[in-house]
């Protein structure tokens, strides 16, 4: 890929949204118990957040929830 982006007229990111809020979800949370460095796995072992959510699950703490949303990333 590095080789043909100096070449492309546009890129165009796509991100999924956010499994608790629906904002663009830039980062893959693993919420599966395992605490190896690598782990395969789909939706059973990763979920897509937003950068708050992201932060919030990393640290522990607990997700606000779709109620208050998020003001995107
Ligand atoms: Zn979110």
């Amino acid at each position: 890929m590095l080789d043909v982006l100096p070449l492309a007229d546009s890129v165009t990111k796509l991100a999924a949204r956010c499994a608790y809020c629906g904002a663009p979800a830039l980062f893959s949370l693993r919420i599966a118990a395992d605490v190896r460095q690598e782990v395969v796995g789909g939706a059973d072992k990763y979920a897509p957040v937003c950068r708050r959510h992201y932060a919030q699950l990393e640290t522990g703490l607990r997700p606000a929830g779709p109620a208050q949303g998020c003001a995107g990333a």
